[in-house]
């Protein structure tokens, strides 16, 4: 199977003040065809910066790529240039964000932004492309369709307006969809029935997602991979079912710890201690999680692990698996 999305040896650097730190640094992985890939960790972990990178909207100021590849079937989006990744965005590649409030423009009408996308993109018709938006409100479950297309964004309830971004993105059909946090805004129950609309949207269309979140009740709900981030590295990354039942990083083991269970009268969240290293404090040699981690030995801070797989389609970067030891020679290297 080819894979859409073929993320190679990603960096993304920040210029602060005259030097280079990368909040994401060398990130692989793919995503294939009508799959469901979860990429979660805590914040700032490199999981925004990751997806900006692909859609290319890192801060232009100080952000960008300056390594990797990010094939879209097998085409290399890092050179292109505004005008041809305009093309791809939103027709082949769709985003939506946590916050819809920020994407929508207040002074337009839901029907005008949702007639703009269609003008902009498809090929359709002047006297139809109202029709169509109000079809489109309609297949992401807004029954007043007829009447949203008249209101404004402020008029609308959080997740009415993350329903009509949904309906944006897809009014392209695009292939991928890369949903940032959708839900992370939203209150409980608003946040259950925005995702099962984005997964029934995904098998009626088709189209693969690639979603961030911190979240694991969301990943449980959604994935059929996942990839799991820490302070901007892959740590572990397989299908959804090994990553619950068979976990074998550290940092996973402890974001599972952490979620809430039903059956046990907890308190206090079981968080994880300590914080996520800033951008400035990343450890230049040995592993990342060294200072939070609860297994971690003096050899930790001396060697650098590498993801490496521990069985066919799970890879961890941790030293407590052979997988992840460096060659003899990179480890001479670096001493
Ligand atoms: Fe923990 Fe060491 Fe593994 Fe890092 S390499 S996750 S510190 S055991
Ligand atoms: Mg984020």
């Amino acid at each position: 199977k080819e894979a859409l999305l073929e993320i190679k040896n990603l960096h993304t650097g920040f210029n602060i003040e005259g030097k280079t730190y990368h909040a994401v640094k060398d990130v692989s992985f793919d995503v294939f065809p009508k799959e469901v890939v979860c990429v979660v960790g805590e914040s700032g972990c490199g999981k925004s910066v990751m997806s900006l990178s692909i859609m290319d909207l890192l801060p232009k100021h100080n952000g960008k790529v300056d390594k990797g590849q990010i094939l879209y079937k097998g085409r290399d989006l890092v050179p292109l240039n505004t005008k041809e990744m305009n093309k791809i965005r939103g027709k082949d590649i769709s985003m939506i964000f946590q916050e819809p409030m920020t994407a929508l423009n207040p002074v337009l009408t839901i029907g005008f932004q949702m007639d703009e996308v269609l003008i902009n993109h498809v090929k359709i018709p002047r006297e139809e492309i109202r029709k169509k938006s109000i079809s489109l409100l309609q297949q992401v479950g807004i029954s007043r369709a007829e009447q949203i297309v008249h209101e404004y964004p402020h008029q609308l309830s959080g997740g009415m307006r993350q329903r009509v971004m949904i309906a944006m993105a897809i009014a392209c059909q695009p292939q991928l969809l890369i949903a940032d946090e959708p839900t992370t805004a939203l209150d409980v129950t608003v946040q259950a029935q925005i995702l099962e609309l984005i997964k029934n949207i995904q098998e009626e269309v088709g189209m693969a997602v690639l979603l961030i979140t911190h979240d694991l009740g969301v990943v449980a709900e959604m994935a059929d991979r996942v990839v799991v981030m820490y302070a901007g590295q892959v740590v572990e990354q397989s299908d959804v079912d090994r990553i619950f039942y068979n976990p074998q990083h550290p940092y996973t083991r402890s974001l599972l710890n952490s979620i809430p269970r039903m059956d046990e009268e907890v308190e206090e969240l079981n968080t994880i201690k300590g914080i996520v290293p800033s951008l400035k404090n990343m450890p230049v040699v040995g592993c990342r999680f060294a200072d939070r981690c609860p297994e971690a030995m003096p050899e930790c801070r001396e060697i650098t692990p590498r993801l490496g797989e521990t069985e066919k389609g799970h890879s961890v970067r941790c030293i407590l698996y052979d997988a992840s030891r460096p060659e003899m020679e990179e480890e001479e290297v670096q001493s």
